[in-house]
């Protein structure tokens, strides 16, 4: 006969450090502020065991204990904190293969505008590059040399003013930038950019930051691939709104054959009362369009700004024609212009037009800006708690993980066998306590 015991030494040492160092020692009767060195097992079984003391032994519910955690390897334990949240929501059954949701929001950074100064005040070097010239001429006992007129005697052009992100930066936060928008006001800012997935639409499954300045469309591969690595799902499916609906995103979704749900802006000809590409048929055997009066429009020019191909009628064929007044008033030689991704763009408006698309959409409003909003008014996403783009990024994945386990601890069944999941049970211990901790912070040592 003999008697198997298990267990967990972690834990147990956890335990026997907090029995001989009680942890809550209060001073000036401010909350106690707990400060955990690197982020291994002992220190996560540490953690959630002060926590729950915490719990039992505050005197009122909505104290709260200040932890602070340094880790040598922050980003890429908040990360997995973040793609173990994915995990407790596949637990519960909300993470299977399904369309997935892109959008970004703004954040206003924790800076003020009146930190604002001109981008050569922020690092003023001892010397001006022309004075420390002059200084190495005089160390070397050479005489200066006469300043030579470059412009030929001629005035110089104007210059263009440079845009204000390029002009100004924050003294206190010098990777915010600056942001105007009607809706947002004049801040500094970041951006999080997030992708949405699973049963309903319920799962985070990328969040990624960058500064406010940042454009949406260059960012949707990137959230793409978060959104593969951290949640192993595919991408059936892109469903975004028209800032993603670039040539270079089509092109890339399009050659991946992967379908998309995006409103397109029309281009090119933006009159009304002019016809557009609808009145030409596009001849694919001959690169070409026809056009109402049976001339064909050949290609002229490849604008490689916009990634568009320019078709142009035959030299004098418009200036004559019956239709003028309807296709080119103006008489001249009649153009169009065709998407490089014109065949992913056409069957993104087919599939935009379907009963289908019109409920993605809807879909989109409900389950990514959704979140949003809770994760501005509940999640304190509003502002950033951090600066640098880096700690921004810190304060995402915590939130998006938050937001994540809120959602797996409501669908996890309450019955016996479930409450016993081996991933459920040290993850949701430590982050169900996380709801007395004033958000933990990890940084760099
Ligand atoms: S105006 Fe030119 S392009 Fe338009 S229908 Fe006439 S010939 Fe064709």
């Amino acid at each position: 006969m003999f008697r198997l015991d298990f267990l967990n030494v972690f834990e147990s040492g956890a335990r026997a450090l907090l029995n001989e160092h009680p942890p809550f020692m209060t001073v000036n009767r401010q909350p106690p502020h707990i400060t955990v060195v690197g982020l291994g097992w002992l220190a996560e079984s540490l953690i959630a065991q002060t926590a729950r003391m915490w719990r039992e032994q505050r005197t009122k519910a909505n104290q709260r204990l200040r932890l602070t955690i340094v880790d040598g390897n922050a980003s890429a334990r908040l990360e997995e904190f973040f793609r173990q949240s994915i995990e407790l929501c596949r637990q519960a059954g909300l993470v299977e293969e399904g369309p997935v949701y892109v959008d970004s929001t703004l954040i206003r950074a924790g800076a003020s505008m009146d930190s604002l100064i001109r981008r050569e005040d922020l690092v003023r070097p001892p010397l001006s590059i022309a004075e420390y010239l002059q200084r190495l001429d005089q160390e070397a006992g050479e005489p200066e040399e006469e300043p030579r007129d470059d412009a030929g005697g001629g005035p110089s052009p104007p210059r263009k003013p440079l845009p204000p992100n390029q002009k100004l930066v924050s003294r206190t936060d010098p990777e915010a930038t600056l942001v105007n928008r009607p809706d947002f006001g004049r801040h500094l800012a970041y951006k999080a950019h997030l992708a949405v997935a699973g049963r309903q639409g319920q799962v985070i499954t990328a969040a990624v930051a960058t500064t406010g300045a940042a454009a949406d469309e260059h960012l949707l591969a990137e959230v793409l691939w978060q959104h593969r690595r951290l949640s192993r799902l595919g991408v059936p499916e892109v469903v975004a709104d028209a800032k993603y609906g670039t040539t270079g995103n089509f092109l890339y979704l399009g050659q991946l054959g992967i379908p998309t749900v995006i409103p397109t802006t029309r281009f090119g000809n933006m009159r009304r009362d002019i016809w557009g590409r609808e009145h030409f048929v596009w001849l694919a055997a001959e690169d070409a369009y026809l056009c109402p009066a049976g001339e064909k429009l050949r290609r002229h020019t490849n604008v490689r700004g916009t990634c568009r191909v320019q078709y142009r009628a035959p030299r004098g064929s418009c200036s004559t024609c019956v239709y003028r007044r309807q296709c080119t008033p103006s008489g001249s030689e009649r153009t169009i212009h065709r998407s490089w991704a014109q065949e992913f763009v056409e069957a993104n408006e087919e599939r935009l037009a379907s009963p289908l698309g019109k409920q993605r959409l809807v879909e989109r409003q409900i389950y990514v800006e959704g979140p949003f909003g809770l994760a501005k008014e509940l999640h304190g996403l509003r502002q950033t708690r951090f600066r640098g783009r880096r700690r921004v990024q810190i304060q995402v994945w915590l939130t998006a993980a938050a937001m994540n386990i809120k959602k797996a601890v409501k669908h996890t069944p309450q019955s016996p066998e479930r409450r016993g999941t081996p991933l459920l049970r040290p993850w949701l211990r430590l982050l169900l306590s996380l709801g007395s901790l004033s958000g933990p912070r990890l940084a760099h040592v």
